[in-house]
């Protein structure tokens, strides 16, 4: 038994544009269920991976599927009020955070097409989104060699690479996105006005938030992501 060669899906324009509220996380969007909260159509196709990902002894237990506005505004100002307490000035405590947090607004798992995943057919210890568990010894490393094989053909790629060549967010083989929605909607992302978008309120280090990080934030971590996922 083995997989087909061809992808199942394949690429093709979706409707656009997607709303505002959509792609800034600040909509209800419809979940496919409690344990695969993702859009209705990638819970599909997830569910397919994981039913096939399971026959071969590897459990694909999500850790983060969909992801509010509100909800990433607390991770940024959580972690920005502990940075502060180590005594980090604003423009470091920024950097810090967004290698691996997103600016509430930006987040690829607001858009319920992005997923963070284990293998939770292992004991589960301490963090576990830590890159050194998917690799050498590590106990997720069953799982990325299955991903790495097939999760393709199910539509999902990692946007943030091992490529030294990539800026951005740092390495997260744990992250999944699922391109046949991701990559409109990234389209569609990319048209809004994220200076006039952005910056809200209630944003812990909003007076470093300016036109010159958004500019570079863009270029940098929104569209740091491999090749593939922007190919519209
Ligand atoms: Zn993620």
């Amino acid at each position: 038994m083995g997989f087909a060669s061809f992808p199942i899906w394949s690429p093709f324009k979706k409707k656009e544009p997607y709303s505002k509220e959509l792609l800034l996380g600040m909509s209800k969007l419809p979940l496919f269920s409690d344990t695969i909260p993702l859009n209705l159509e990638v819970g599909e196709a997830f569910m397919e991976m994981q039913n096939a990902a399971l026959k071969q002894g590897v459990f694909l237990e999500i850790v983060s599927g969909y992801r509010s506005y509100e909800r990433q505004k607390s991770i940024w100002n959580r972690k920005y009020k502990s940075n502060e307490l180590v005594g980090l000035s604003p423009q470091k405590n920024i950097k810090k955070i967004i290698e691996y947090s997103t600016l509430p607004g930006t987040s690829r798992h607001h858009w319920g097409t992005d997923v963070d995943i284990i293998d939770g057919s292992q004991i589960r210890e301490g963090d576990v989104l830590v890159e050194e568990k998917f690799h050498d010894q590590g106990p997720y490393v069953k799982l990325k060699k299955w991903m790495d094989q097939h999760a393709e053909k199910f539509g999902f790629y990692l946007p943030y690479t091992q490529n030294p060549k990539r800026k951005g967010f740092y390495y997260e083989p744990w992250h999944y996105s699922y391109a046949p929605l991701a990559i409109p909607m990234l389209n569609s992302y990319l048209k809004l006005d994220l200076n006039k978008e952005l910056l809200t309120s209630g944003l812990e280090g909003s007076n470093y938030l300016n036109a010159q990080f958004l500019a570079k934030y863009k270029t940098e971590n929104i569209l740091g992501i491999a090749k593939i996922l922007k190919e519209f």
